[in-house]
């Protein structure tokens, strides 16, 4: 295997230009001396937001100007640490950085209460003022809140159970990272021993070989059985904070807490599960597709992510990937592609892994820097594909910070998925129109369908049962692991159909809710679902030409948070409480599985 490079030996073109942000730690450090004063002149404010709209205007522009530097401060120091993680000085300015900016919070946290202590009718005036409509969607954000507030005394309770309350969450992830890998065991994997751990799970179970597959997912679950108990008892502790948050708080139920601050309603949650509930045998189909390419039977659920061919991939160099992607978002418009293009060429990106740096890939920056991108590039397609994600949020980030102001610049989870993945189709669209040869076409086929598979399907299924845990726990059931292993199992087996037969070795894969973390963080994966079926839907009406799509879709990216989620993505066309765009998106896998079969079984 080849060692990766020191980070000093990894060529200029090469690297991202953090330059740009500050030109050397020095000056840096001379910003971040600047900072030291930024609490004291924040909290100097506190008490005054009742005196006059002025005055009002004038604290949130304070506000803002200090976020605005502590940001750039913060890109500087994180993404000079990412490059190599074993580098102290990164690590220590990246630590400052996040101490100053929670004593930021802190001094701040008069903001809100303040705001709420003005009635209606005062603020109504007030924001009618010029100098506060820049703030008005702003202010009415923060708004929304006041009725899930409680008193001052009753808020100081809640922030000190905050605390002992984050504890399950801790001892999950002490057991899972650090516990459970010490006594997880090595398998064969054709190259020799290798210890199994949470990370090459997935990779061992993609492998050629049949045995490896069964002997790691036989490994890794015999171990996590002997654990189960633990962690029913931590996920029942944690879904039970979850609960009890939401019902201070006067929500009804922990799902509407959760969908809160994105706007977002319920029944937008519930249109995807039944968007997904009503295709899943288009999902079903693809695993018979699998079942039948490799020849086995019955397919065991460690076959679910074995390679239906064996030849060997194509390698992409990464000037080759930047003209794909650049090539296959030609029909967002020439100005997007320009964008793009003279920043790939300029130092948005980190290009490829060196020793310590930061493994996988992200999209970051900060209204004053670049949109920079972290990438550990290697030449596979799914790598290709990594670039043309992380530039659908880059993009995003430009053309929201180029048209809101910084307070707006920003923008949720639920609509950012919605740009990276959008660019990923276009790639998959452009690709399959220029490729004839049946094994590459087939492999392109077979990275969208993964992509449901693992986007839309997977994460609804999370999605459900996470509903499902949550309602027993409101409804004053518990969770133990009896209840999770049988209510999980009887999802998965809904989700993967017949081609499965579910018993034997495949009986362990009820245990498989016990290694999740998404559960711990609160309805969060929905995002990953509505953001892909979204995205299936916007690439094929711009790739259709249908008038207006485009110039929606490039409104969406620019409207920044100026607007909530669910009104940005209309003026993308998406309409997600309707369920229709799940439901089109959706209605192109069987054609896709079909096209699929008989390119492999040809
Ligand atoms: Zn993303």
């Amino acid at each position: 295997m080849n060692t990766p490079p020191a980070r000093r030996e990894v060529a200029r073109e090469h690297r991202w230009n953090l330059e740009r942000v500050y030109p050397t730690d020095e000056q840096w450090e001379h910003d971040f001396k600047l900072t030291a004063d930024f609490a004291a002149e924040a909290a100097a404010r506190s008490g005054t937001i009742g005196e006059s709209a002025a005055s009002l205007a004038a604290t949130l522009e304070m506000i803002f100007a200090h976020r605005r530097v502590l940001d750039r401060l913060a890109v500087y120091a994180t993404h000079r640490r990412d490059e190599d993680l074993s580098e102290g000085l990164y690590q220590d300015m990246a630590s400052r950085t996040s101490s100053r900016i929670t004593e930021y919070a802190a001094a701040t946290a008069f903001l809100r209460p303040e705001i709420f202590a003005l009635d209606d009718s005062t603020m109504a005036a007030w924001l009618l003022r010029p100098e506060l409509t820049p703030y008005a969607t702003w202010i009415g954000y923060v708004l929304r809140y006041r009725a899930h507030t409680l008193s001052q005394p009753e808020e100081r309770l809640l922030a000190m159970a905050k605390e002992p309350m984050a504890g399950f969450r801790r001892a999950f992830g002490m057991l899972n990272n650090t516990d459970r890998p010490r006594r997880l065991p090595t398998i064969q994997d054709g190259q020799g021993e290798t210890r199994l751990t949470n990370a090459n799970l997935a990779k061992l179970l993609e492998s050629g070989d049949r045995k490896v597959r069964a002997d790691a997912f036989s490994g890794f679950y015999d171990e996590l059985r002997g654990n189960v108990d633990t962690l029913s008892a931590l996920l029942d502790g944690e879904i039970r904070t979850h609960a009890f948050e939401a019902k201070a708080r006067g929500f009804a139920s922990c799902l509407e807490a959760s969908l809160f601050p994105d706007q977002v309603t319920t029944a937008v949650y519930q249109s995807l599960v039944n968007a997904v509930r009503d295709a899943r045998s288009g999902m079903h189909e693809y695993f018979r597709l699998k079942r039948d390419t490799l020849g086995v039977r019955p397919l065991r659920i460690y076959d679910a992510l074995a390679p239906m061919d064996s030849a060997a991939p194509r390698a992409y160099s990464y000037e080759e990937a930047c003209i794909l992607v650049l090539d296959a978002l030609a029909p967002l418009g020439a100005e997007y592609v320009e964008n793009l293009r003279s920043g790939l060429a300029s130092g948005w990106v980190d290009r490829f892994e060196n020793r310590g740096k930061r493994s996988g890939a992200y999209s970051g920056g900060s209204f004053d820097t670049f949109p920079y991108i972290l990438h550990n590039f290697n030449g596979t397609l799914d790598s290709v594909f990594t670039l043309a994600h992380e530039a659908g949020h880059s993009m995003h980030s430009l053309l929201a910070r180029r048209n809101q102001p910084f307070h707006h610049a920003d923008y949720a989870i639920l609509v950012a998925e919605v740009a990276s993945v959008t660019n990923e189709m276009l790639l998959f669209h452009f690709l399959k129109h220029r490729e004839h040869d049946p094994c590459s076409r087939a492999r392109l086929l077979n990275h969208l369908i993964g992509d449901y598979r693992a986007t839309v399907f997977r994460q609804t299924m999370f999605a459900e049962f996470e509903r499902s845990i949550h309602e027993r726990i409101e409804r004053g059931g518990s969770l133990t692991a009896e209840y999770l292993s049988e209510s999980y199992f009887s999802l998965v087996r809904d989700y993967h159909g017949s081609a499965f037969d579910f018993d034997g070795p495949d009986l362990a894969i009820q245990f498989e809710w016990a290694r999740v973390p998404h559960f711990y963080y609160n309805f969060y994966v929905y995002k990953y679902a509505t953001g892909m079926a979204a995205a299936i839907d916007i690439s094929r009406r711009i790739l259709s030409g249908e008038p207006g799509s485009r110039q929606g879709y490039l409104r969406m990216l620019a409207a920044g948070s100026s607007r909530p989620p669910l009104v940005a993505l209309s003026e993308a066309g998406i309409d997600l409480e309707s369920g229709r765009p799940m439901a089109a998106a959706l209605s192109q896998l069987p054609g896709l599985v079909e096209e699929l079969r008989d390119l492999v079984l040809a």
